[in-house]
């Protein structure tokens, strides 16, 4: 079993809070684990546990080469006695990229592969040809979504975040968004800030949602003007106002998913869209993991607590 820590909330402390009368606080996911943190610990627990159940000795997922999906499932794997595989996007594999580091480190098989076969991952034939290699496994898919990791993201919301009006999530394949969908209460509403390009997205998170019979009681609204130019993309803007939450409240975000949905909730007050009284909670889904990656890779420095 994974044990959870204590997640802390922090509160935002700004003039510009107090002027619109809105509080703002930011869910601390990141602390929720040390080696298995964010959204995917949540993910991955349920995952891990039928893994066990069905008597399985190593798990196989996929990811690219920075993936926190890739870092925490190593982890975890780890932690509960589970060997693991991770198949990564792209033939070359760099000595030097911390994430796929730590994941060798703790014991993951790696292997890279071609981007055209990449795309076959969700095949059967490919996986019954993984099989062949590397024997039996549990499979999870890429960013792990599937039924087990909702239920595992039901878990996020408690009693006691039901006096916020507003919930903020970065969205990526949207497993969190469902699962923070389905515990929200009438008066709330949920905010899905898309890491990535395009709108299809909204199409995907209600087939998603749809798939997974999930009929939330409060609003949702899933905002696709954040992306920063696409999935892993950024502008100095971002990079900045990264910088300037880190000295304003000392919490770090990372650019690809929780630096974005910062980004969007303090555009959002400055645009007026809270109205006065709102309370709102920024999920803070961790991958602070792969800001050691982002600067070696870009030579851009972001807030890095844990380098
Ligand atoms: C994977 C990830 C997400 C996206 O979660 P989904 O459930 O795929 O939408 C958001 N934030 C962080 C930090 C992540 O690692």
């Amino acid at each position: 079993m994974l044990h959870p820590q204590h997640i802390p909330n922090t509160l935002l402390k700004h003039p510009l809070l107090d002027q619109m009368k809105v509080e703002m606080e930011v869910m601390r996911l990141d602390q929720v684990h040390p080696t298995a943190s964010g959204n995917k610990f949540f993910k991955l627990k349920y995952n891990l546990d039928e893994a066990l159940k069905q008597k399985h000795n190593q798990v196989l997922t996929f990811g690219g080469a920075y993936s926190n999906h890739i870092y925490a499932t190593a982890s975890a794997a780890k932690i509960v006695g589970l060997k693991s595989i991770g198949i990564i996007r792209g033939e070359l594999l760099d000595d030097q990229n911390p994430t796929l580091g730590h994941a060798k480190a703790v014991g993951m098989i790696l292997q890279g592969i071609p981007r055209e076969l990449y795309r076959e991952k969700t095949k059967p034939e490919f996986l019954d040809q993984l099989r062949q290699e590397f024997g039996e496994f549990y499979f999870i898919p890429e960013g792990g979504t599937n039924a087990l990791a909702i239920q595992g993201t039901c878990e996020i919301l408690s009693s006691s975040q039901s006096n916020f009006s507003h919930l903020a999530t970065s969205l990526a394949t949207g497993g969190t968004f469902a699962g923070l969908a389905s515990s929200l209460c009438q008066h709330q509403m949920l905010l899905g800030i898309s890491a990535l390009k395009g709108e299809d997205i909204q199409e995907e998170m209600a087939n998603l949602l749809k798939i997974h019979g999930i009929q939330s009681k409060g609003s949702l609204a899933v905002l696709t003007q954040y992306h920063q130019g696409g999935y892993a993309k950024w502008t100095s803007e971002l990079i900045d106002f990264i910088h300037w939450f880190w000295e304003s409240f000392r919490i770090p975000l990372d650019p690809i998913y929780t630096g974005k949905m910062a980004f969007a909730c303090w555009d959002l007050l400055q645009k007026n869209y809270f109205k006065p009284g709102s309370r709102v909670l920024l999920i803070h889904t961790g991958g602070l993991q792969g800001n050691l990656g982002f600067t070696q890779r870009t030579g851009i420095k972001v807030p890095n607590p844990l380098a």
